[in-house]
């Protein structure tokens, strides 16, 4: 048996980032930079007022408190998208509103509520003092023009996004989102939701494969159940190598089987056949196909359990795909939990990785009990977890102890 770790760095070693497209920054949510993104200009691109106030000379105040205030005629007003020419002399007041341009001698904004209007507005009274500085926002002081802004590798989350926009980004350049091909294989298999015959049982596979890879930022290509026929298969597997960017397959990866999926896999393909030390999801089989002039197209065959497929999904193919489009953190994340009622467990010489239930408790910590059955087949308690844990081979983890876990969610 093949250690986890070693597979995964034998797949991973075969699936290189996709070339790079240049968008727009709104487009590229979800993507990854591939390349540094510069500044051309400084944000904000003049000092403006944090606050509604007036714009002031802060030496004026410097005596200013509720018992003695400071009384200045109020010479202009600024607004938002505004601007005044008016250079402040000592002894003004300026009206400002948040994100005015601070008016030119004008070195610190006192806020509305340390305020009150005379006269209508033609003087104001300042009832404290404020510091050189005071709510006035530089220009450049979110971002410097020429600083690098956002660097490679970034995922573009939806702050990423707001600030390519303030930094007048027009284009960025990402990786492109992998195009995945997901098919089934298997003659028992049923999707058109009539009644089972002898031995029949319902498609499960692709449909949670397509909603993984779509929850992976892969753009999915269902090629739907493929008939036990060579030469049906090996069409779709070359019209799928083609057109994708790597395939996903579901089921004939076992040992003992005899399946089309080894046969035509083995002929047309470089197939590398694993037995993993991981339970579930031993079988697991990684190849490369060529098509045409671009690089080979990575295939990830799955074994045909629900649970062995998602679980094979999670620990190879997702990480592999997340790869390909330019993701520096390819895995969940992974948090070491508590396992309240322990995880029992016997020597087999793999790691298991058991499904869990995680929550955060009150003394800050991740806490997991088993989702129940965790048999490969029962794909149902599965669907109650939200976390993948590590139990290392052995007799399990005492109540108590601790057990690292993937966070699906
Ligand atoms: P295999 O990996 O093809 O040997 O299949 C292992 C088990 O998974 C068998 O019980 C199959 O019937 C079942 N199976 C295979 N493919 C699917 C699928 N797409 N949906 C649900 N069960 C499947
Ligand atoms: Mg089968």
């Amino acid at each position: 048996m093949t250690p986890l770790a070693d597979a995964q760095a034998f797949v991973w070693g075969h699936c290189a980032p996709l070339p790079v497209i240049s968008t727009s920054p709104t487009n590229a949510a979800g993507y990854v930079l591939a390349a540094d993104v510069i500044a051309p200009e400084p944000v904000p691109p003049f000092a403006n007022s944090a606050l509604d106030g007036y714009a002031v000379v802060a030496a004026d105040l410097a005596t200013a408190s509720a018992g003695s205030p400071v009384e200045l005629p109020v010479v202009a007003e600024v607004a938002a998208g505004t601007a005044t020419d008016h250079v402040l002399q000592r002894g003004e007041a300026i009206r400002i509103m948040t994100g005015a341009p601070v008016p030119a001698g004008a070195d610190a904004v006192v806020m509305v509520e340390d305020t009150e209007r005379l006269d209508g507005g033609a003087r104001v009274s300042i009832r404290a003092a404020v510091d050189a500085g005071a709510a006035v926002r530089p220009a450049g002081s979110d971002i410097g023009a020429g600083d690098v802004v956002v660097t490679a590798g970034t995922v573009v989350t939806p702050a990423v996004v707001g600030v390519l926009a303030s930094a007048n980004a027009q284009a960025v350049q990402v990786h492109r989102r992998a195009r995945v091909a997901v098919l089934a294989t298997g003659d028992e298999l049923v999707t058109d939701g009539g009644p089972l015959g002898p031995g029949q049982i319902r498609e499960t596979n692709l449909s949670m494969l397509v909603a993984a890879l779509a929850d992976a930022g892969c753009n999915v290509d269902d090629f739907g159940v493929v008939p036990d026929d060579e030469a049906q298969l090996e069409a779709v597997l070359r019209q799928a190598a083609a057109e994708c960017d790597a395939i996903v397959t579901s089921g004939g990866v076992s040992m003992g089987d005899y399946d089309v999926v080894k046969a035509v896999l083995g002929r047309i393909a470089d197939m590398h056949w694993m037995q993993i030390a991981i339970k579930p999801a031993k079988p697991f089989a990684f190849g490369l196909l060529a098509a045409g002039e671009g690089p080979a197209t990575p295939i990830f065959g799955l074994p045909g359990n629900p649970v062995s497929a998602l679980v094979s999904f999670e620990m190879l193919a997702r990480p592999a795909l997340r790869q390909m489009m330019g993701h520096e953190r390819i895995g969940r994340t992974r948090v070491v939990a508590v396992a309240d009622a322990g995880i029992t467990r016997r020597t087999d010489g793999k790691l298991h990785l058991d499904r869990v239930i995680a929550e955060w408790g009150t003394d800050g910590r991740c806490h997991v009990r088993s989702a129940r059955a965790q048999g490969s087949h029962q794909l149902a308690a599965t669907a109650t977890a939200n976390a993948i844990a590590e139990v290392p081979d052995g007799s399990g983890v005492a109540p108590g102890g601790d057990v690292v876990v993937h966070l699906l969610s």
